[in-house]
């Protein structure tokens, strides 16, 4: 019997809404066990039992956390607040006041000093399962298996980098799947995710694969052609565990074999596809780089345009029209200038890349002077992991005010996930998913690239302000 209530006492100890019920429990159990056993027993379990409510009542005090610091970004209102104190319960923000508020009686408090607080960042444009490599016949031969546990090491790399959330848009094999699920069962540490598994495109379009020749019959999994086709896919990929769906409407960079300036999708295949998505619910980011491609996807009702490379004046102001989101991953742009000769990058790909460089700066520059609605994706799997937070600065280095990049990596990238209501802003009954930075980010974006202090669903995973060790913190 005394094994058993140990072992339940390290239950308590992890599920403290069950605290009282299970005492009420313990305290049947132990009636009974003063009825039918000897003396000696008795004392036993009484000792077990002090210690499981005393074990208990701790539990519920500290499971308070209180973090103090010397700003915090309101996200919602895009201002600074001076000298915040939030108070956490369990995973979740229980209220965010300022000044010296007391604080709950037996709560942990965090002191981050002169540090700023930020929402948790969220990333709707990774690829976790993905290392950068190229895009060249070497990825041939990574296993889904292999992917998934890729995804492990990059999940860990994007949550220290302070990006709490992410969209995974495009995985073979579903890898992202067992990515997504891994973290929520806490195997995995990395951030909360939204998944697409394999994104649909044409038979030979960007999210094909052409590396192998005709005797291979090799076709990407989410290949489909024509309505009913793609009306199957999207039924498909729905039902092995996609969050969202994700199209190739244009040619891509990484892709042997298209042209990122040509649209891919009819446009009748984009409304069926859409429509049929958001008849299951799911919302739908398009990979589109084309003038015509973007134009078609908006028109049909997309999400997000992701890259939106050749966006010009008529697609801008559709945008706007339909409140689409630009997803604009611009800080690959400017690390490719930088390391391209590092990344042994196959010739198709230094090909295409010299064209889109230059006219992804211009035009995107151009949809965020319009006043585009912008989310905050990075592209890392293009680029190394970890990398993520070099977006708010690369699209400050386009046109945005560092409050609008940090908008678009916080309120704007949730509501875009229709996650509204759980994250991208520290206010009561948000789950408690925020990062630190020492100094003020708002003159120093660049400083986003290395936050100092992570927290998510309550558990901070690294702290390198307040002096309170993390073990969880080495890479
Ligand atoms: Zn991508």
């Amino acid at each position: 019997m005394l094994p058993i209530l140990i072992r339940d006492a390290s239950t308590i100890v992890g599920l403290q809404s069950a605290v009282a019920a299970r005492i009420h429990w313990k305290l049947a159990a132990l009636k009974y066990l003063v009825e039918s056993h000897t003396g000696r027993i008795m004392v036993i379990l009484a000792l077990v039992l002090c210690a499981l409510i005393s074990s208990a009542q701790t539990t519920t005090q500290s499971s308070k956390t209180v973090i103090r610091a010397g700003k915090l970004f309101d996200s919602a209102a895009g201002r600074m607040i001076d000298h915040p104190v939030i108070v956490i319960s369990g995973n979740k923000i229980e209220s965010v006041s300022q000044g010296n508020s007391s604080v709950p009686a037996g709560a942990k408090v965090v002191d981050l000093g002169s540090a700023t607080i930020l929402p948790g960042f969220i990333d709707v444009h990774t690829h976790l399962t993905m290392n950068a490599g190229g895009g060249g016949y070497e990825g041939l031969g990574i296993s889904t298996p292999r992917a998934a546990l890729i995804g492990a090491k990059n999940a860990r790399l994007t949550l220290m980098a302070g990006f709490t959330t992410v969209r995974n848009v495009g995985a073979e094999g579903y890898s992202d799947v067992a990515l997504r699920d891994a973290v929520n069962d806490g195997d995995v540490i990395g951030p909360r995710m939204q998944v697409s598994g394999p994104p649909l495109g044409i038979t030979g379009g960007h999210c094909d694969n052409n590396l192998l020749p005709f005797e291979f019959h090799y076709s990407a999994e989410g290949v489909a052609d024509g309505e009913e086709a793609v009306i199957h896919r999207v039924r498909e990929t729905i039902k092995y565990g996609a969050d969202v769906i994700k199209f190739c409407a244009s040619g891509g960079v990484f892709s042997k074999g298209d042209n990122p300036l040509l649209e891919q999708y009819s446009p009748e295949e984009m409304q069926v596809l859409i429509a049929e998505a958001h008849r299951l619910g799911r919302k739908v980011a398009t990979h589109a780089h084309s003038a015509i491609a973007i134009k078609d996807a908006v028109r049909a009702n997309v999400d997000s345009i992701e890259h939106g490379i050749f966006i010009d004046e008529e697609g801008i102001e559709l945008m706007k029209g339909h409140h689409t989101f630009l997803v604009p991953t611009s800080f690959p742009l400017f690390w490719f200038e930088q390391h391209e000769s590092e990344m042994h990058l196959p010739p198709w790909v230094v090909e295409k890349a010299a064209i889109i460089i230059p006219a992804a700066k211009k035009n995107v520059a151009q949809a965020f002077k319009a006043g585009v609605r912008v989310a905050l994706g990075t592209d890392a799997g293009v680029y190394p992991h970890g990398l993520n937070g070099g977006e708010f600065w690369s699209m400050v280095q386009l046109g945005l005010t560092p409050v609008q990049a940090l908008q678009a990596g916080t309120v704007n990238a949730a509501d875009l996930m229709g996650w509204s209501d759980r994250i991208g802003a520290i206010r009561p009954g948000m789950f408690a998913d925020m990062v630190a930075v020492q100094v003020d980010p708002l003159t120093d974006i660049q400083s986003l690239q290395h936050v100092q202090f992570v927290m998510k669903d309550g558990v901070i995973y690294k702290d390198e302000i307040s002096g309170q060790s993390s073990t969880l913190n080495q890479k």
